[in-house]
């Protein structure tokens, strides 16, 4: 894949703290853009990050006609570049694509535009263990006017940003709390798609949330308020009498790939995993009758994130004594470790850069 490169007169390299990192906060040098215009992806390039000249009247700005994806990228112990799991990532940005009627990308084009951008900013990718560079595709609608109606152009882009590892402290597991007021997503929404209206939608929830002192929401079905559903930017694990339960996708959580690598890694350490609808209630009782081992969440930023305490209505509960517990370190060691090269990388889920 031949793309035009126009490299920045001004790196920030050199005056960029790349140890004290938050999460998504400094971006690298380069961005990669591309344009959907009379029915095709047209003019693929690599230019300075910078700013966006868009029209105030773009109707992806008023209607919310986009997309993204986050995924990583990890230097090895030998400075090897590679990224996890470039296909799975791609396959779930083409799905959210189809339900917001945005054209697709063909996997070639999206995983050269990955290697690409992060060949030349290679320099970005932190050396340490734990940090890596995280990756954000997105295509938003370009089309000027107000009608709502399904946009004919488009701009994909992506922008890389180095970030550090999120237990910089070691792991502090989260506190969740669920709602009976708010929901996150009903069946035949949004909720398979990474599409923003559903970030947007969560913000006031999770800040009464952090008000009434809990990290995030846990979600409960819509329909009912009886099913655990997700969290913020993570799917829900629970580790009751030595089997792994997990939702199951029902066309309204996100279908995570950290979920699907946690399955198949589990599955293969011979653990049994169950896929299927998880009661608040059946997760309370398994407390109450000390079944209940752990609960974590899963997603690309933190890989594995222990939960210590949950509250539904009148009751909480405290896992593990309210720290993380040791299939959550287990599962994070052996993901990580794939992620560094330091374990075999049995599933074949790492790409090399170039
Ligand atoms: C991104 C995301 C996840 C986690 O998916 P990963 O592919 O593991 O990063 C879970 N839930 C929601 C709502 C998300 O946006």
């Amino acid at each position: 894949m031949e793309f035009e490169i126009i490299k920045t007169t001004s790196s920030r390299l050199g005056v960029t703290d790349l140890v004290n990192l938050g999460f998504g906060e400094v971006f690298s040098d380069h961005m990669f853009n591309m344009d959907y215009k009379d029915g095709a992806w047209r003019s693929p390039r690599i230019v300075p990050f910078g700013p966006v000249e868009i029209l105030p009247s773009m109707c992806c700005l008023h209607y919310g006609q986009m997309v993204f994806e986050g995924l990583k990228a990890f230097r090895t112990g030998s400075g090897l570049l590679q990224i996890f799991r470039p296909d799975k990532y791609h396959g779930r940005f083409n799905r959210s694509c189809r339900r917001l009627c945005i054209p697709e990308t063909e996997y070639r084009l999206f995983l050269s535009s990955l290697q690409g951008l992060i060949d030349l900013d290679q320099e970005w990718v932190p050396k340490r263990k734990g940090y890596s560079l995280y990756i954000r595709p997105f295509i938003f609608a370009s089309d000027s006017y107000l009608g709502v109606k399904v946009s004919k152009s488009y701009r994909y882009m992506v922008i890389t940003s180095p970030v550090g590892s999120y237990y910089q402290e070691g792991a502090n597991p989260v506190s969740l709390v669920t709602s009976r007021e708010y929901i996150r997503a009903a069946k035949g929404g949004l909720g398979t798609a990474k599409t923003p209206a559903n970030y947007a939608a969560s913000l006031l929830p999770a800040q009464e949330a952090i008000q009434k002192g809990f990290s995030q929401i846990l979600w409960l079905d819509a329909a009912e308020r009886r099913y655990v559903e997700e969290v913020g930017t993570m799917n829900m694990f629970f580790y009751m009498e030595g089997r792994l339960v997990t939702p199951s996708l029902e066309g309204t959580i996100l279908e995570g790939v950290t979920r699907d690598s946690v399955i198949r890694i589990a599955r293969d350490w011979g653990i049994t995993v169950e896929e299927r609808k998880v009661a608040i209630d059946e997760v309370l009782a398994s407390s109450r009758q000390g079944k209940l081992q752990e609960i974590f969440g899963t997603g690309t930023a933190a890989v594995i994130s222990p939960v210590g305490r949950i509250q539904h209505d009148d009751t909480s509960i405290t896992i593990h004594e309210g720290k993380p517990g040791p299939l959550a370190q287990k599962l994070y060691d052996e993901i990580t470790g794939i992620q560094y090269g330091e374990r075999e990388d049995r599933f074949r889920w790492c790409v090399p850069v170039s």
